[in-house]
């Protein structure tokens, strides 16, 4: 039987759950009741242009970027912009979330909302 990465950790509002991705870390928060994801990173529909995007500049060339459930995410970038996006940053467990959390923790101030 083929294991699920995708893991779901933990109810966080009426009908929104926050889900993992055993491999890559990276969590999202799926809102049930606005059908909306929330993440603390930028990102595009898998039928978007990743290539595009770091063309065009609104991406470091350089990206790190990981795929989840029709979108892609660059975990290079960090943008909360309401509670559940929060909620994901606090969870996520990419590369680059544990980094930055190593590196608030060593300066003793945390990102602000
Ligand atoms: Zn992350």
């Amino acid at each position: 039987m083929r294991q699920t990465r995708i893991q779901r950790i933990m109810k966080v509002g009426e009908s929104a759950w926050l889900w993992r991705d055993s491999k890559t870390g990276i969590a999202v928060i799926r809102d049930g009741a606005t059908g909306l994801g929330h993440s603390c990173h930028a990102n595009i529909s898998t039928t978007g242009s990743v290539r595009g995007m770091k063309a065009l500049g609104y991406w470091a060339k350089d990206s790190r970027c990981v795929r989840f459930g029709g979108f892609v995410y660059n975990i290079d970038t960090y943008v909360v912009s309401d509670a559940y996006d929060e909620v994901a940053g606090q969870n996520c467990m990419c590369p680059a979330c544990i980094a930055r959390r190593a590196k608030e923790a060593q300066s003793g101030v945390s990102a602000c909302a």
